[in-house]
């Protein structure tokens, strides 16, 4: 069942979306060559913290940090650590809240210094695929316009998207129904309505779309060694059309 939210909850994810947000921007200035990625997980515990948010993803379970972090050919979930970044990298940021009984959520790839250009355009394509399934989010449209939106963007660029992760619904749990693919075809699916509340994340490869699973047990990446990029957004739709709520006022 898709849980619709009301005006009031969802102004409690407003609140929620904002701070994931503003954290998610204060992690985004740290990020440059000779950063760990175990020091950006610290400081945003520290900065839900000072919010008296609870980070979403630690426990959730049993995964064990506040921040997935992602270099390069890892898609997503992957363990910070205190290997330093590199110039040229790229590094994808997984990042949630609990606050007030709600949840929000959202991603970002970001180049550390000065990324080679093909790199450059997995970021751009991955983070516009991402505005066009949020352009779908319109009442009557179909969940599947906003899975399709994310296929048609990146494939006739040559990536593929990744198959065995999958955005979803997201308000008093991190992980609601529906499920949102980034693949599929369009005017199929439940029909949307005012009051859902999506967590819309294309995670796209530069290569093939076949994933594995590290022997941590959580962290996925590329069978290919080929990089991998993941943005995400928490979309309310409102009364007026699709509303991201962790994007900075
Ligand atoms: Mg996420
Ligand atoms: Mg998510």
């Amino acid at each position: 069942m898709i849980v619709l939210k009301t005006r009031r909850e969802l102004d409690k994810m407003r609140v929620a979306g904002l701070m994931v947000a503003e954290i998610l921007a204060i992690l985004r200035e740290k990020v440059r060559p000779g950063v760990t990625t175990i020091e950006l997980d610290r400081l945003a515990e520290k900065e839900c913290r000072k919010r008296k948010a609870v980070p979403a993803f630690k426990g959730y379970g049993g995964f064990p940090f506040s921040i997935c972090a992602s270099p390069n050919e890892k898609v997503v979930h992957g363990f910070p650590n205190a290997e330093p970044l590199k110039e040229g990298d790229i590094l994808s940021i997984d990042f949630g809240v609990l606050y007030d009984g709600f949840y929000g959520d959202s991603a970002v790839t970001l180049a550390v210094g000065t990324i080679p250009k093909d790199r450059q355009r997995l970021l751009e394509v991955t983070e516009q695929s991402l505005y066009r399934a949020i352009e779908q989010m319109q009442e009557d449209n179909r969940l599947g316009d906003v899975s399709h939106a994310v296929q048609a963007c990146v494939e006739p660029e040559g990536f593929s998207v990744v198959r065995e992760f999958v955005g979803h619904g997201i308000g008093r749990k991190l992980h609601e129904s529906p499920q949102v693919p980034n693949f599929g075809p369009a005017g199929h699916g439940p029909k949307l309505k005012a009051g859902m509340v999506l967590a819309i994340e294309p995670m796209i490869n530069a290569g093939r779309a076949g994933v594995r699973i590290l022997d941590d047990g959580w962290t996925a990446v590329t069978v290919d060694g080929r990089d991998s990029a993941h943005f995400e957004h928490t979309v309310a739709l409102t009364d007026n059309g699709p509303e991201i709520l962790t994007r900075l006022a």
